[in-house]
Protein backbone atom coordinates (compact mmCIF):
# COMPACT_ATOMS: atom_id res chain seq x y z
CA UNK A 1 0.00 0.00 0.00
CA UNK A 2 1.29 3.34 -0.78
CA UNK A 3 0.53 5.87 2.24
CA UNK A 4 -0.57 9.04 2.25
CA UNK A 5 -1.00 11.23 5.48
CA UNK A 6 -4.28 12.92 5.97
CA UNK A 7 -4.49 15.74 8.64
CA UNK A 8 -7.08 17.89 9.65
CA UNK A 9 -7.05 20.35 11.93
CA UNK A 10 -9.42 21.98 15.04
CA UNK A 11 -8.12 25.44 16.11
CA UNK A 12 -9.40 28.13 18.90
CA UNK A 13 -8.31 31.34 19.08
CA UNK A 14 -9.30 33.38 21.60
CA UNK A 15 -10.98 36.94 21.09
CA UNK A 16 -9.38 40.08 22.72
CA UNK A 17 -12.64 41.77 23.29
CA UNK A 18 -12.51 43.09 26.69
CA UNK A 19 -15.97 41.69 27.74
CA UNK A 20 -17.00 38.09 27.38
CA UNK A 21 -19.26 37.09 24.91
CA UNK A 22 -22.59 36.68 26.51
CA UNK A 23 -22.36 38.77 29.77
CA UNK A 24 -20.49 42.15 30.52
CA UNK A 25 -17.51 40.34 32.54
CA UNK A 26 -14.05 41.53 31.56
CA UNK A 27 -12.32 38.69 30.24
CA UNK A 28 -8.82 40.34 31.96
CA UNK A 29 -8.43 37.53 34.46
CA UNK A 30 -4.55 36.06 34.80
CA UNK A 31 -3.23 36.77 37.86
CA UNK A 32 -6.58 37.80 39.90
CA UNK A 33 -8.36 35.40 41.88
CA UNK A 34 -10.18 32.43 41.12
CA UNK A 35 -14.15 33.57 40.24
CA UNK A 36 -13.16 36.79 40.73
CA UNK A 37 -14.54 38.04 36.92
CA UNK A 38 -17.77 35.75 37.40
CA UNK A 39 -21.77 36.56 37.66
CA UNK A 40 -24.77 34.59 36.97
CA UNK A 41 -24.66 34.21 33.26
CA UNK A 42 -20.93 33.00 33.11
CA UNK A 43 -21.85 30.88 36.35
CA UNK A 44 -24.71 29.26 34.45
CA UNK A 45 -27.12 29.88 37.18
CA UNK A 46 -31.11 28.96 36.47
CA UNK A 47 -32.71 32.20 35.01
CA UNK A 48 -29.60 33.87 33.75
CA UNK A 49 -30.03 35.02 30.36
CA UNK A 50 -27.23 35.41 27.42
CA UNK A 51 -27.04 38.81 25.43
CA UNK A 52 -24.64 38.50 22.45
CA UNK A 53 -20.65 40.93 22.49
CA UNK A 54 -21.34 42.89 19.06
CA UNK A 55 -17.79 42.97 19.49
CA UNK A 56 -17.23 39.55 19.00
CA UNK A 57 -19.57 38.86 15.85
CA UNK A 58 -17.35 41.35 14.49
CA UNK A 59 -14.04 39.51 14.93
CA UNK A 60 -15.58 36.44 14.22
CA UNK A 61 -16.38 37.88 10.82
CA UNK A 62 -13.07 39.84 10.50
CA UNK A 63 -11.45 36.28 10.41
CA UNK A 64 -13.75 34.22 8.60
CA UNK A 65 -13.14 36.94 5.78
CA UNK A 66 -9.58 36.84 6.07
CA UNK A 67 -9.76 33.30 5.62
CA UNK A 68 -11.86 33.94 1.86
CA UNK A 69 -15.54 32.23 4.02
CA UNK A 70 -18.84 32.89 2.78
CA UNK A 71 -20.87 33.97 5.58
CA UNK A 72 -24.12 32.88 6.14
CA UNK A 73 -26.68 36.04 6.55
CA UNK A 74 -28.89 33.69 8.91
CA UNK A 75 -26.48 31.94 11.34
CA UNK A 76 -27.66 30.66 14.49
CA UNK A 77 -26.15 29.23 17.84
CA UNK A 78 -26.74 25.82 19.51
CA UNK A 79 -26.04 23.93 22.81
CA UNK A 80 -23.89 21.68 22.72
CA UNK A 81 -24.80 18.75 25.43
CA UNK A 82 -22.35 17.63 27.70
CA UNK A 83 -21.68 17.03 31.44
CA UNK A 84 -18.48 18.46 32.98
CA UNK A 85 -17.71 20.41 36.18
CA UNK A 86 -16.22 23.04 34.03
CA UNK A 87 -19.30 23.72 32.23
CA UNK A 88 -22.03 25.22 34.96
CA UNK A 89 -24.77 24.94 32.56
CA UNK A 90 -24.01 21.01 31.29
CA UNK A 91 -24.13 22.42 27.54
CA UNK A 92 -22.00 24.83 25.63
CA UNK A 93 -23.52 27.78 23.73
CA UNK A 94 -21.77 26.51 20.06
CA UNK A 95 -22.55 26.86 16.58
CA UNK A 96 -24.01 23.56 14.81
CA UNK A 97 -25.07 23.47 11.40
CA UNK A 98 -25.52 27.15 10.26
CA UNK A 99 -21.88 28.44 11.40
CA UNK A 100 -20.79 32.06 11.01
CA UNK A 101 -18.25 31.26 8.22
CA UNK A 102 -18.03 28.27 6.01
CA UNK A 103 -16.49 27.27 2.48
CA UNK A 104 -12.95 29.15 2.77
CA UNK A 105 -10.17 28.66 2.38
CA UNK A 106 -5.46 29.99 3.15
CA UNK A 107 -3.12 29.51 0.62
CA UNK A 108 0.01 28.46 2.40
CA UNK A 109 3.05 28.92 0.89
CA UNK A 110 6.13 26.06 2.09
CA UNK A 111 9.44 27.24 2.95
CA UNK A 112 12.35 27.10 1.77
CA UNK A 113 10.98 26.29 -1.90
CA UNK A 114 7.84 28.82 -1.32
CA UNK A 115 5.61 26.55 -3.09
CA UNK A 116 1.69 27.52 -2.40
CA UNK A 117 -0.62 25.03 -1.23
CA UNK A 118 -4.34 26.12 -0.74
CA UNK A 119 -5.86 24.46 2.25
CA UNK A 120 -9.79 24.57 2.78
CA UNK A 121 -11.16 25.70 5.74
CA UNK A 122 -14.60 23.97 6.92
CA UNK A 123 -16.11 26.49 8.89
CA UNK A 124 -15.21 29.45 11.17
CA UNK A 125 -17.95 29.64 14.03
CA UNK A 126 -18.06 31.23 17.39
CA UNK A 127 -18.49 29.64 20.54
CA UNK A 128 -17.92 30.18 24.57
CA UNK A 129 -14.82 28.78 26.66
CA UNK A 130 -15.67 26.66 29.90
CA UNK A 131 -13.66 27.18 33.12
CA UNK A 132 -10.69 25.70 34.18
CA UNK A 133 -10.25 22.49 36.99
CA UNK A 134 -7.13 22.34 39.39
CA UNK A 135 -6.63 18.78 40.16
CA UNK A 136 -4.80 18.76 43.74
CA UNK A 137 -1.72 17.19 43.18
CA UNK A 138 -1.18 15.10 39.67
CA UNK A 139 -4.53 13.78 38.39
CA UNK A 140 -4.48 10.30 39.26
CA UNK A 141 -3.90 10.35 42.59
CA UNK A 142 -5.81 13.85 43.23
CA UNK A 143 -8.71 13.16 46.39
CA UNK A 144 -10.17 16.76 44.85
CA UNK A 145 -10.42 19.17 42.12
CA UNK A 146 -11.07 22.72 42.23
CA UNK A 147 -12.66 24.87 39.57
CA UNK A 148 -12.15 28.52 38.55
CA UNK A 149 -15.03 30.25 36.44
CA UNK A 150 -12.87 33.08 35.13
CA UNK A 151 -12.69 31.59 31.69
CA UNK A 152 -15.94 30.47 31.33
CA UNK A 153 -17.88 32.83 28.66
CA UNK A 154 -14.43 33.55 27.40
CA UNK A 155 -15.28 34.20 23.67
CA UNK A 156 -13.81 31.65 21.39
CA UNK A 157 -14.22 31.21 17.05
CA UNK A 158 -13.42 27.32 15.97
CA UNK A 159 -11.82 27.26 12.98
CA UNK A 160 -12.11 23.70 11.06
CA UNK A 161 -9.79 22.52 7.73
CA UNK A 162 -10.47 20.39 5.28
CA UNK A 163 -8.44 16.91 5.88
CA UNK A 164 -5.99 18.38 3.42
CA UNK A 165 -2.45 18.77 5.27
CA UNK A 166 -0.01 16.11 4.00
CA UNK A 167 2.39 15.98 6.45
CA UNK A 168 2.79 17.40 10.00
CA UNK A 169 5.37 19.84 9.30
CA UNK A 170 2.34 21.20 6.70
CA UNK A 171 0.00 21.35 9.45
CA UNK A 172 3.20 22.96 11.61
CA UNK A 173 3.28 26.30 8.67
CA UNK A 174 -0.43 26.18 8.43
CA UNK A 175 -0.72 26.85 12.07
CA UNK A 176 1.56 29.27 11.79
CA UNK A 177 0.22 31.31 9.26
CA UNK A 178 -2.87 31.34 11.02
CA UNK A 179 -1.51 32.60 14.10
CA UNK A 180 -0.05 35.59 12.19
CA UNK A 181 -3.35 36.29 10.30
CA UNK A 182 -5.22 36.73 13.34
CA UNK A 183 -2.62 38.76 15.42
CA UNK A 184 -2.99 41.15 12.03
CA UNK A 185 -6.31 41.06 12.14
CA UNK A 186 -6.11 42.31 15.74
CA UNK A 187 -8.69 39.83 17.06
CA UNK A 188 -6.24 37.38 19.04
CA UNK A 189 -2.90 37.59 20.47
CA UNK A 190 -2.29 33.94 19.50
CA UNK A 191 -0.27 33.01 22.39
CA UNK A 192 -0.05 29.36 22.01
CA UNK A 193 1.47 28.79 25.61
CA UNK A 194 -1.18 30.79 27.71
CA UNK A 195 -3.84 28.55 25.41
CA UNK A 196 -5.32 32.13 23.49
CA UNK A 197 -4.69 30.11 20.69
CA UNK A 198 -5.25 26.11 21.12
CA UNK A 199 -5.04 23.33 18.28
CA UNK A 200 -6.58 19.41 18.21
CA UNK A 201 -5.89 17.32 15.16
CA UNK A 202 -7.07 14.55 13.11
CA UNK A 203 -5.20 12.48 11.26
CA UNK A 204 -5.07 9.20 9.39
CA UNK A 205 -3.54 7.11 6.95
CA UNK A 206 -5.06 6.74 3.48
CA UNK A 207 -4.10 4.47 0.70
CA UNK A 208 -3.49 7.12 -2.08
CA UNK A 209 -3.67 3.99 -4.88
CA UNK A 210 -7.67 3.04 -3.88
CA UNK A 211 -8.01 6.61 -2.15
CA UNK A 212 -9.68 4.71 0.80
CA UNK A 213 -9.46 6.61 3.76
CA UNK A 214 -8.07 5.21 7.02
CA UNK A 215 -9.51 5.06 10.27
CA UNK A 216 -8.84 8.51 12.15
CA UNK A 217 -7.57 9.46 15.57
CA UNK A 218 -7.84 12.81 17.11
CA UNK A 219 -4.72 14.42 19.21
CA UNK A 220 -5.26 17.02 21.77
CA UNK A 221 -3.12 19.45 24.46
CA UNK A 222 -0.65 20.45 22.01
CA UNK A 223 0.55 23.54 23.14
CA UNK A 224 3.20 24.71 20.95
CA UNK A 225 4.04 24.56 16.99
CA UNK A 226 6.89 22.39 18.04
CA UNK A 227 4.43 19.94 19.82
CA UNK A 228 1.76 19.90 16.97
CA UNK A 229 4.71 18.60 14.38
CA UNK A 230 6.10 16.04 17.31
CA UNK A 231 2.63 14.75 18.14
CA UNK A 232 1.74 14.36 14.59
CA UNK A 233 4.78 12.63 13.66
CA UNK A 234 4.53 10.26 16.74
CA UNK A 235 1.03 9.37 15.58
CA UNK A 236 2.12 9.23 12.08
CA UNK A 237 4.72 6.35 12.57
CA UNK A 238 2.32 4.64 15.31
CA UNK A 239 -0.17 4.07 13.40
CA UNK A 240 1.57 3.28 9.90
CA UNK A 241 3.23 0.42 12.32
CA UNK A 242 -0.42 -0.95 13.42
CA UNK A 243 -1.25 -0.45 9.81
CA UNK A 244 2.01 -3.02 8.75
CA UNK A 245 1.67 -5.38 11.26
CA UNK A 246 -2.79 -5.52 10.22
CA UNK A 247 -4.10 -4.23 13.46
CA UNK A 248 -6.96 -2.12 12.66
CA UNK A 249 -6.44 1.50 14.49
CA UNK A 250 -9.49 2.61 16.85
CA UNK A 251 -11.13 5.58 15.98
CA UNK A 252 -10.60 7.76 19.74
CA UNK A 253 -9.25 11.04 21.39
CA UNK A 254 -5.40 10.84 22.40
CA UNK A 255 -3.20 13.36 24.54
CA UNK A 256 0.02 14.63 23.65
CA UNK A 257 1.70 13.57 26.75
CA UNK A 258 4.92 16.40 26.12
CA UNK A 259 7.22 14.66 28.56
CA UNK A 260 7.05 11.66 27.52
CA UNK A 261 6.78 12.44 23.83
CA UNK A 262 4.23 10.02 23.55
CA UNK A 263 0.44 10.27 22.51
CA UNK A 264 -1.93 8.19 25.02
CA UNK A 265 -5.56 7.14 24.77
CA UNK A 266 -8.02 9.35 26.62
CA UNK A 267 -11.24 7.93 25.15
CA UNK A 268 -13.49 6.95 22.68
CA UNK A 269 -14.10 9.73 19.90
CA UNK A 270 -17.83 11.36 20.40
CA UNK A 271 -19.97 11.98 17.40
CA UNK A 272 -22.26 15.01 16.73
CA UNK A 273 -24.76 12.84 18.08
CA UNK A 274 -23.13 12.43 21.58
CA UNK A 275 -23.75 16.03 21.84
CA UNK A 276 -27.39 16.51 21.18
CA UNK A 277 -27.30 19.48 19.24
CA UNK A 278 -30.14 21.57 19.91
CA UNK A 279 -31.21 24.93 18.63
CA UNK A 280 -30.49 27.35 21.49
CA UNK A 281 -33.53 28.74 22.25
CA UNK A 282 -32.61 32.11 24.53
CA UNK A 283 -30.46 33.77 21.50
CA UNK A 284 -32.10 34.73 18.48
CA UNK A 285 -31.03 33.67 15.44
CA UNK A 286 -27.71 36.00 13.75
CA UNK A 287 -28.44 38.07 10.93
CA UNK A 288 -26.48 39.46 8.85
CA UNK A 289 -26.68 42.49 6.50
CA UNK A 290 -24.62 42.21 2.86
CA UNK A 291 -23.54 45.78 4.11
CA UNK A 292 -22.31 44.80 7.36
CA UNK A 293 -20.41 41.87 6.12
CA UNK A 294 -19.04 45.03 3.03
CA UNK A 295 -17.96 47.28 6.00
CA UNK A 296 -16.18 44.63 7.70
CA UNK A 297 -14.45 43.44 4.45
CA UNK A 298 -13.32 47.12 3.48
CA UNK A 299 -11.98 47.40 6.50
CA UNK A 300 -9.96 44.48 7.20
CA UNK A 301 -6.34 45.50 7.94
CA UNK A 302 -2.51 44.79 5.82
CA UNK A 303 -2.62 40.75 6.55
CA UNK A 304 0.92 38.66 6.20
CA UNK A 305 1.00 38.33 2.69
CA UNK A 306 0.60 41.68 1.26
CA UNK A 307 2.69 43.01 4.14
CA UNK A 308 5.73 40.65 3.16
CA UNK A 309 5.47 41.76 -0.62
CA UNK A 310 5.45 45.55 0.89
CA UNK A 311 8.32 44.56 3.16
CA UNK A 312 10.36 42.60 0.18
CA UNK A 313 9.13 45.79 -1.96
CA UNK A 314 9.73 49.10 0.01
CA UNK A 315 12.69 47.98 2.33
CA UNK A 316 14.36 45.68 -0.40
CA UNK A 317 14.29 42.70 1.95
CA UNK A 318 15.21 39.16 0.79
CA UNK A 319 12.24 36.97 1.00
CA UNK A 320 13.33 34.57 3.74
CA UNK A 321 13.94 38.12 5.98
CA UNK A 322 10.50 39.46 5.14
CA UNK A 323 8.84 35.59 6.02
CA UNK A 324 10.74 35.76 9.50
CA UNK A 325 9.37 39.40 9.68
CA UNK A 326 5.56 38.58 8.65
CA UNK A 327 5.31 35.17 10.39
CA UNK A 328 4.86 37.36 14.35
CA UNK A 329 2.97 40.61 13.57
CA UNK A 330 5.11 42.16 17.15
CA UNK A 331 7.67 41.52 15.26
CA UNK A 332 7.06 42.99 11.89
CA UNK A 333 5.62 46.14 13.75
CA UNK A 334 9.28 46.23 15.78
CA UNK A 335 11.04 46.55 12.46
CA UNK A 336 8.75 49.11 10.77
CA UNK A 337 9.18 51.29 14.13
CA UNK A 338 12.83 50.82 14.56
CA UNK A 339 13.07 51.62 9.88
CA UNK A 340 11.67 54.81 10.89
CA UNK A 341 14.90 56.10 12.37
CA UNK A 342 17.20 54.00 10.59
CA UNK A 343 18.46 53.65 6.86
CA UNK A 344 20.59 50.66 6.61
CA UNK A 345 17.89 48.06 6.35
CA UNK A 346 20.57 44.92 5.78
CA UNK A 347 22.41 45.80 8.96
CA UNK A 348 19.08 46.11 10.77
CA UNK A 349 17.39 42.63 10.00
CA UNK A 350 20.86 41.42 10.82
CA UNK A 351 20.44 42.37 14.60
CA UNK A 352 16.89 41.68 14.28
CA UNK A 353 17.11 38.10 13.58
CA UNK A 354 20.47 37.99 15.25
CA UNK A 355 20.72 39.17 18.78
CA UNK A 356 17.22 40.44 19.57
CA UNK A 357 15.27 37.23 18.83
CA UNK A 358 17.93 35.11 20.10
CA UNK A 359 17.68 36.85 23.41
CA UNK A 360 13.76 36.71 23.54
CA UNK A 361 14.16 33.44 23.00
CA UNK A 362 16.34 32.78 25.43
CA UNK A 363 14.66 34.66 28.06
CA UNK A 364 11.68 33.85 26.93
CA UNK A 365 10.48 37.16 26.55
CA UNK A 366 7.81 38.31 24.14
CA UNK A 367 8.64 41.22 21.21
CA UNK A 368 6.16 43.50 22.65
CA UNK A 369 7.78 43.13 26.00
CA UNK A 370 11.56 43.17 24.36
CA UNK A 371 13.81 45.17 27.28
CA UNK A 372 15.43 47.03 24.06
CA UNK A 373 12.92 49.44 21.95
CA UNK A 374 13.18 49.55 18.72
CA UNK A 375 14.49 53.31 19.29
CA UNK A 376 17.12 52.23 21.59
CA UNK A 377 18.44 49.16 18.91
CA UNK A 378 18.70 52.15 16.57
CA UNK A 379 20.71 54.30 19.53
CA UNK A 380 23.24 51.49 19.74
CA UNK A 381 23.93 50.90 16.19
CA UNK A 382 24.38 54.48 15.73
CA UNK A 383 27.06 54.27 17.86
CA UNK A 384 28.70 51.84 15.88
CA UNK A 385 27.97 54.03 12.44
CA UNK A 386 29.70 56.86 14.60
CA UNK A 387 32.61 54.73 15.40
CA UNK A 388 32.41 54.82 19.25
CA UNK A 389 32.68 51.39 19.64
CA UNK A 390 33.06 48.22 17.28
CA UNK A 391 29.93 45.74 16.37
CA UNK A 392 31.92 43.23 18.64
CA UNK A 393 31.70 45.70 21.67
CA UNK A 394 27.92 46.50 20.15
CA UNK A 395 27.30 43.06 20.61
CA UNK A 396 28.27 42.90 24.61
CA UNK A 397 26.50 46.17 25.37
CA UNK A 398 23.17 44.67 23.37
CA UNK A 399 23.42 42.12 26.17
CA UNK A 400 23.87 45.25 29.18
CA UNK A 401 21.18 47.01 27.17
CA UNK A 402 18.63 43.55 27.67
CA UNK A 403 19.48 43.44 31.24
CA UNK A 404 19.35 46.70 32.27
CA UNK A 405 16.79 48.51 29.76
CA UNK A 406 19.25 50.88 29.44
CA UNK A 407 20.38 53.34 26.37
CA UNK A 408 23.41 52.01 24.67
CA UNK A 409 24.99 55.76 25.33
CA UNK A 410 24.95 55.34 28.96
CA UNK A 411 26.09 51.78 28.91
CA UNK A 412 29.23 52.62 27.21
CA UNK A 413 29.49 56.07 29.39
CA UNK A 414 29.10 53.94 32.53
CA UNK A 415 32.08 51.34 31.58
CA UNK A 416 33.94 53.81 29.39
CA UNK A 417 33.85 51.38 26.38
CA UNK A 418 34.74 53.36 23.67
CA UNK A 419 37.12 52.30 20.81
CA UNK A 420 40.52 53.42 21.74
CA UNK A 421 40.99 56.36 19.17
CA UNK A 422 43.99 58.19 21.10
CA UNK A 423 46.90 56.78 17.92
CA UNK A 424 49.79 57.13 20.55
CA UNK A 425 48.05 55.18 23.21
CA UNK A 426 47.55 52.59 20.13
CA UNK A 427 51.07 52.51 18.66
CA UNK A 428 52.40 52.04 22.27
CA UNK A 429 50.39 48.51 23.17
CA UNK A 430 51.25 47.63 19.22
CA UNK A 431 55.26 47.90 20.42
CA UNK A 432 54.75 46.02 23.35
CA UNK A 433 53.10 43.28 21.22
CA UNK A 434 55.51 43.09 18.54
CA UNK A 435 58.19 42.92 21.53
CA UNK A 436 56.61 40.50 22.75
CA UNK A 437 56.28 38.21 20.01
CA UNK A 438 59.74 37.79 18.26
CA UNK A 439 58.60 34.66 16.30
CA UNK A 440 55.56 35.70 14.56
CA UNK A 441 57.32 39.07 13.55
CA UNK A 442 59.89 36.84 12.11
CA UNK A 443 56.80 34.43 10.27
CA UNK A 444 55.02 37.49 9.24
CA UNK A 445 58.19 38.90 7.74
CA UNK A 446 58.88 35.65 5.72
CA UNK A 447 55.33 36.33 4.46
CA UNK A 448 53.02 34.15 6.40
CA UNK A 449 49.66 36.16 6.38
CA UNK A 450 48.52 34.16 9.57
CA UNK A 451 50.90 35.57 11.87
CA UNK A 452 50.13 39.13 10.90
CA UNK A 453 46.25 38.24 12.19
CA UNK A 454 47.74 36.48 15.50
CA UNK A 455 49.66 39.86 16.32
CA UNK A 456 46.14 42.11 15.80
CA UNK A 457 44.56 39.36 17.87
CA UNK A 458 46.87 40.42 21.01
CA UNK A 459 46.15 43.98 20.67
CA UNK A 460 42.69 43.41 20.70
CA UNK A 461 43.36 41.21 23.95
CA UNK A 462 44.88 44.44 25.27
CA UNK A 463 42.47 46.70 24.59
CA UNK A 464 39.55 44.11 25.55
CA UNK A 465 38.49 44.56 21.77
CA UNK A 466 38.38 48.40 21.85
CA UNK A 467 40.39 49.04 18.69
CA UNK A 468 39.89 48.66 14.79
CA UNK A 469 40.98 46.11 13.74
CA UNK A 470 42.07 47.19 10.40
CA UNK A 471 44.15 50.51 12.12
CA UNK A 472 46.02 47.96 14.13
CA UNK A 473 46.79 45.65 11.24
CA UNK A 474 48.20 48.64 9.57
CA UNK A 475 49.79 50.02 12.25
CA UNK A 476 51.53 46.77 13.05
CA UNK A 477 52.98 46.27 9.53
CA UNK A 478 54.62 49.93 9.67
CA UNK A 479 55.88 49.41 13.55
CA UNK A 480 57.71 45.95 11.89
CA UNK A 481 58.91 47.73 8.57
CA UNK A 482 60.76 50.52 10.62
ZN1 LIG B 1 -20.20 36.89 33.58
Amino acid sequence: MKEEVVIGLEVHIQFMTKAKIFCQCSTDYLGKGPNTNVCPICLGLPGSLPVLNKKVLEYALRTALALNCEINQVSRFHRKNYFYPDLPKAYQISQYDWPLGFRGHLEISIPPSGVRRRIGITRVHIEEDAGKLIHEGDIASSTYSLVDYNRSGIPLAEIVTEPELRSPEEARIFLMQLRSIVQHLEVCDGNMEEGSLRCDANISIRDSQTGVLGTKTEIKNMNSFRAVKKALEFEVERQKKLLAKGIKIVQETRHWDESKNITVSMRGKEEAQDYRYFPEPDLLPLKISPEMIEKIRRTLPELPESRKERFIKVYNLPEDDAEVLISNKALGDYFEKASAFYADKKILINWVRGELLYNLKEKKIEVEQSPISPEKLVGLLKLIDEGVISGKIAKTVFEKMFESGKEAREIVQEDKITQITDQNELIKIVDRVIEENPQSVEDFNQGKEKALHYLVGQVMRYTQGRAKPDFVSQAIKERIKN
